[in-house]
């Protein structure tokens, strides 16, 4: 007897939500694994993410919410761009932050809503990231105050790291958060 599990014969609560959030139909992954083979994060995740998608499929919610995985992924669509049924895991993973925070499961990685938060904040402000502000505002908020500070120096030299912020088109990024918020 064949027997098909799809996100329609599941029945999965979990499967539903993650499927409309990001668009994706996460039963086309037939778990090959050569997206956790590319992924440059994968070393130091909890779980792959192969597994993480087959979890989903499985509608274990809580552990895959509670993953480190889905907040260390860096959204560089490397797992995106080598699976061979076009399932497109980067949204899946953004997909599952949003889901997370909307039910206000506590993220496993420390300070990782603190460094979205002044992440945003800064583009928000100038209509692009600006580094030197983000991460003084993210040491003196999370506590490490040093840290990455005598990489400054190189940084600096190499014109990597700007001491004043490139304004761009700062109304029409303010213009985007506003749309956001409406949602
Ligand atoms: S590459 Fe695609 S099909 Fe293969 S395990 Fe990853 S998501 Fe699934
Ligand atoms: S998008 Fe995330 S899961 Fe995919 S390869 Fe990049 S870091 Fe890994």
């Amino acid at each position: 007897m064949k027997w098909l599990i799809d996100s329609d014969t599941s029945k999965l609560e979990f499967v539903r939500e993650v499927e409309e959030e990001s668009g994706i139909k996460i039963f086309a992954c037939y778990q090959c694994s050569k997206c956790s083979a590319g992924c440059p994060i994968a070393f130091e995740m909890d779980y792959l993410p192969n597994q993480i998608i087959r979890m989903a499929q499985l509608g274990m919610k809580e552990r895959v919410l509670a993953s480190r995985t889905i907040w260390l992924c860096a959204g560089c669509e490397t797992c995106t761009t080598r699976c061979p049924r076009e399932v497109d895991l980067a949204a899946v993973m953004d997909a599952l932050r949003i889901i997370a925070l909307r039910e206000k499961v506590k993220p496993s990685e420390r300070d990782v809503q603190l460094f979205n938060k002044i992440f945003l904040s800064t583009v928000r402000k100038y209509g692009r990231v600006f580094e030197g502000e983000m991460i003084g505002r993210f040491n003196i908020s999370s506590g490490h105050l040093f840290k990455d500070i005598f990489k400054a120096p190189k940084l600096l030299k190499r014109g990597r790291l700007k001491i004043f912020p490139a304004l761009t088109d700062v109304k029409k990024m303010k213009d985007i958060f506003k749309g956001t918020e409406d949602i």
